[in-house]
């Protein structure tokens, strides 16, 4: 028996928004665009990637022959050191200050065509590894006051070159997301004396209907208050405010985590499936921020095979999303994918 159609809101406790759920609408025929499907079958080497070790890079530098994970300062920084100290400072209302920052790009591996999805757990490990090296080191430096690590992978997300590859901006400002998510987070130990993220947590435990992974450190689900079709957190059961807290027992857990859930989308429609992945992270300016719980958000543009889920009005316009489609449903379809790679499997 087909599941009753959800029509209603949803809060979304971290972001302190509504989200509408219209997943009533979700048959509606679809008559507007598609997306090519992911091309998946890059070489293991591209002579003119920026990113394949020996490649000479635009700054004119040369990549070493790296073995793991390479990190290097980008090339073309939204956020530098360079950015200028003086400008013209703007009439009131408005106003401007510096982007200042450490832009950098981390290399997952040598392999211009291994997906987090195809990798080992040691290798996914080492991924880690670096984000928790480089959210220290970057961190410790006075100017910086947040460590901003994210993915964008796939076309539909405006990633053209495949290598697979994150960035870091680590900057003079913080970011409205998680200045949100700290001030949500910090009214409810207050108010509760227990902490938000490890609330949610238990709910979705609790209902079980939309996990996708749990061991002993982490754990993976479509959050009950989902944005995008396809959403999911990743995150430590343990609160820790920053991903350099984490043991190595908890950062393996963390791999083991990653790697489940970018099977089960890969497997989802047998493609290489695009998403947006920011760690939320506590800002790094010294202060307490003992009431963040960091985890890691997988934002997918696809709604379906090779259909993009438009902002449009109610998301640019009024500020809240609409999503046409159940997070229990998108749960129970990740949730039924199996584990092993669909390109690992002789079917
Ligand atoms: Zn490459």
């Amino acid at each position: 028996m087909p599941a009753a159609p959800i029509w209603e809101q949803r809060w979304h406790p971290l972001r302190e928004e509504w989200v509408i759920v219209a997943a009533h609408r979700q048959s509606r025929p679809w008559l507007g665009e598609t997306v090519r499907d992911a091309k998946d079958d890059a070489p293991e080497y591209a002579g003119d990637c920026y990113l394949c070790p020996g490649n000479e890079r635009v700054s004119g530098a040369t990549n070493p022959p790296y073995t793991g994970v390479f990190v290097f300062d980008n090339d073309h920084p939204c956020v530098g050191p360079l950015a200028p100290d003086a400008f013209e400072m703007p009439p009131r209302p408005y106003a401007a200050r510096r982007a200042d920052g450490i832009a950098r790009v981390i290399s997952y591996t040598p392999r211009h065509d291994l997906t987090v999805a195809r990798m080992s757990i040691p290798e996914i490990s080492s991924i880690v590894d670096s984000w928790r090296r480089e959210t220290r080191d970057l961190g410790a430096r006075a100017e910086v006051k947040q460590v901003l690590i994210f993915e964008n992978k796939g076309d539909v997300v405006g990633v053209s070159n495949p290598h697979p590859h994150g960035q870091i901006y680590a900057t003079n400002f913080t970011w409205k997301t998680f200045d949100t998510e700290l001030d949500a987070q910090r009214r409810y130990a207050r108010e509760n004396a227990r902490g938000l993220f490890g609330d949610v947590i238990d709910a979705e435990r609790r209902d079980g209907r939309r996990v996708l992974f749990e061991d002993e450190h982490a754990i993976a689900f479509v959050p009950y208050f989902a944005r995008y079709a396809y959403e999911v957190y990743v995150a430590p059961t343990r609160q820790v405010p920053h991903v350099s807290s984490l043991s190595d027992a908890e950062s393996e857990s963390l791999a083991r985590a990653l790697k489940s859930v970018t099977v089960r989308y890969d497997n989802l429609w047998r493609q290489s499936f695009p998403y947006v992945m920011p760690l939320h992270q506590a800002p790094s300016d010294g202060g307490n921020y003992d009431d963040f719980h960091f985890y890691i958000g997988f934002l997918p543009p696809l709604r379906r095979p090779n259909t993009l889920k438009y902002l449009a009005g109610p998301e640019i316009g009024g500020g809240n999303f609409l999503s046409d489609t159940s997070p229990e449903e998108k749960g129970a379809e990740l949730r039924a994918q199996p584990v092993i790679h669909y390109r690992e499997t002789s079917a």
